[in-house]
């Protein structure tokens, strides 16, 4: 965070704390607004009880204090509040004090003091209150400050008065700067710990739906997947393959365990390889993955993906296993296919019809697919009960 201006070093972080700024501002300065608009009509009722003046100009200027208020206001209900709300707002204060220093040039020095507290209160509802960033509301007190003293060409107060005011005006900003300052430094800091807090909770997520072996996604994300893409309205035609490696334990019993782990990040690339992007490839654990194939209508697409999955997976795996040494070795696999949607189709339904369709081509010698069908699956299952 810069020192004075306070803007973020990120223009990413500076740009999202102005998002979330401006809805926040939006809020805040219609509350202010309307609190003003309501505080500087009650003043107006107070006078009438009060003054013995003539207040007739006095009252045509508070009226139309009050409408330019109304107009800020309705601004804030507009689109373009959310690209340009600092310049009108300081502006609407602007017009405020200026309002204030008219009707105290429209009344005699003897009356006009009585305006001078309300001005103190622009200052401050303009740095405090109406939510303007600290550079802004400064620049504002500022130029109130200003065009107080100018008007006092017009007022021709007594010196030792002036100074006072003067004094006060200045001891109000400084007051009124350092705490928009700090109050502005602590929502900045507050938004930057909520932005890192998201980051972290994102973080994870993100290895909530991961494996952790293969940076795949994970069974969770893929039953995640499943549900939404069953909750799709006039869903698509989907396939979805499981993989099974062949004779994976024999790998890790001969070559030991992290050339396995190296062999299954080598499948899990491949697999990733043989699909397209827009399909979804998980590892559901172990030696098995599961590829979720995208918009594919009826079973020869899947069939194809499945040949080419077989024949990538075949060719020989070379990994450099802790020893030093290179090992090779060959590996097949074992894939059940399943379209869906089907009646009644669930994350869990697809993926148990997916797996019976994977071990009938594990029983038809491995190597190989099969497709599940609901005859064959009620047959085998019989013939297990
Ligand atoms: P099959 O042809 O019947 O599938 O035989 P298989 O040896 O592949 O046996 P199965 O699929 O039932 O078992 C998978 C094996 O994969 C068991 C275990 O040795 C191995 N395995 C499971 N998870 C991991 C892992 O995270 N890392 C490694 N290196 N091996 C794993
Ligand atoms: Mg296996």
């Amino acid at each position: 965070m810069r020192p004075v201006s306070l803007r973020f070093e990120s223009s990413l972080l500076e740009q999202a704390y102005h998002h979330f700024y401006t809805q926040w501002l939006r809020g805040q300065a219609r509350i202010a607004i309307g609190i003003g608009i309501f505080l500087f009509i009650l003043d107006g009722l107070i006078d009438l009880t009060l003054s013995q003046a003539d207040l007739s100009r006095v009252w045509t200027l508070r009226l139309i204090l009050v409408l330019i208020g109304l107009v800020g206001l309705g601004y804030t209900y507009t689109h373009r509040f959310e690209r340009h709300n600092q310049v009108p707002m300081a502006l609407l204060s602007l017009i405020g004090a200026g309002g204030l220093i008219a009707i105290q040039l429209s009344l005699g020095s003897g009356e006009a003091i009585r305006y001078f507290p309300s001005l103190m209160l622009t200052t401050f509802w303009a740095y405090l209150f109406l939510g303007l960033r600290f550079t802004s509301a400064l620049a504002t007190g500022v130029a109130i400050f200003i065009i107080y003293n100018l008007s006092q060409r017009f007022q021709h107060l007594p010196d030792i008065l002036l100074l006072d005011q003067n004094y006060d005006l200045l001891a109000a900003n400084v007051i009124a700067a350092f705490a928009a300052y700090f109050s502005e430094r602590q929502r900045r800091t507050l938004f930057h710990q909520r932005c890192l807090i998201d980051q972290e909770r994102q973080v994870h997520l993100q290895h909530a739906m991961e494996d952790e072996l293969t940076r795949l996604p994970n069974r969770r994300h893929l039953e995640q997947s499943l549900e939404r893409l069953l909750g799709e309205e006039g869903m698509q035609a989907h396939a979805g393959l499981f993989v099974d490696i062949d004779h994976f334990k024999p790998v890790n019993d001969r070559y030991g365990h992290e050339v396995g782990d190296a062999a299954l990040r080598i499948i899990a690339q491949r697999i990733r390889q043989a699909t397209r992007d827009s399909d979804i490839v998980c590892r559901l654990g172990g030696d098995e993955f599961f590829v979720i194939l995208m918009d594919v209508e009826g079973t020869d697409a899947a069939q194809r993906v499945a040949d080419k999955l077989l024949s990538s997976l075949q060719q020989p795996l070379t990994i450099d296993a802790p020893d030093g040494e290179r090992v090779r070795c060959t590996i097949s696999a074992s894939l059940g296919i399943i379209t869906f949607p089907f009646e009644d189709a669930t994350p869990s339904t697809i993926l148990s019809r997916a797996d019976r369709a994977m071990y009938r081509a594990k029983a038809a010698g491995r190597n190989g697919y099969a497709l599940f069908d609901p005859q064959l699956d009620l047959q085998g299952r019989s013939s297990n009960a």
